[in-house]
């Protein structure tokens, strides 16, 4: 549904939001939040609001998807019908299998799955509300929920969307900004080894753009990464405290 552009760099430079060029969403996120799980998360960049829930390594079914030398990754991420302004059919859209494809490649890229042979490890990401960022959202969450499970990996990914609008790049982009902006560039990164483990480009950046755009989502993504440190951390803590 297209309206008029709104003003997304206003003349004071700052955001339709008010927020600086490389300013975060305000961020919640929290781990250990449903106890059927064996691992799970919640995490909310301003209006969009994500819950990663993690089983495994467990036992396959159907069985004959089994792999004889590593883990069955599997990964849905599906969007709440009421996520969205518009009505958004409950049917898994062409969408929703392709973020659940890349957001599980990015995970496997850091999960010891040679560890768990015929086993599967399931990951669901549902999305409770949309405004942009919610694969990003989805994988930070899937990550937390993960080492919630207490499945070893090489590193936690942070995702995080940098976009171009009016000219200017952007760290973390709304919905807003999304729809109306030039560019918009998803990534996942893994600080502690230095790798990208999700890029997505849609729309145009100039070579010398597309190097700053990384540069401004890796240090985003360093930042989310010390609040899921800090998440994890405080979970422990809690959990000593209750001894
Ligand atoms: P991401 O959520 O990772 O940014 P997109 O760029 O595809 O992925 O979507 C941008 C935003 O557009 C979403 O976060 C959501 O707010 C909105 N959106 C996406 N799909 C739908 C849909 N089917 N109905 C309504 N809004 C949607």
């Amino acid at each position: 549904m297209m309206h008029e552009k709104p003003v997304l760099i206003r003349e004071d430079g700052l955001r339709h939001d008010g927020r600086r060029p490389d300013e975060l969403r305000p961020i919640k996120m929290e781990v250990g939040v449903l106890s059927n799980a064996d691992g799970s998360a919640y995490v909310e960049f301003g209006g969009t609001k994500v819950l990663a829930a993690v089983y495994g390594p467990r036992e396959v079914h159907p069985r004959h998807l089994a792999l004889p030398d590593r883990a069955l990754l599997r990964c849905r991420y599906h969007m709440a019908p009421f996520s969205t302004m518009d009505r958004k059919s409950p049917a898994p859209s062409r969408r929703e299998i392709e973020l659940s494809k890349v957001i599980r490649e990015a995970l496997e890229s850091l999960i010891f799955v040679d560890l768990y042979p015929r086993t599967s490890i399931d990951i669901f990401i549902e999305v409770l509300q949309a405004d942009g960022g919610t694969r990003t959202t989805g994988l930070t969450a899937a990550s937390l929920a993960l080492a919630d499970a207490g499945i070893p990996m090489r590193d936690l990914a942070a995702g995080v969307a940098v976009g171009k609008i009016d000219g200017v790049l952007v760290l973390d982009i709304d919905e807003v900004e999304d729809e109306y902006g030039e560019a918009d560039m998803p990534i996942g990164y893994a600080p502690s080894i230095d790798e990208i483990v999700l890029l997505q480009l849609n729309g145009v950046l100039s070579l010398d753009e597309f190097r700053q755009a990384l540069e401004l989502a890796k240090k985003g993504a360093t930042m989310i990464y010390k609040m899921m440190k800090e998440t994890l951390h405080n979970k422990y803590l809690r959990i000593l405290s209750e001894e």
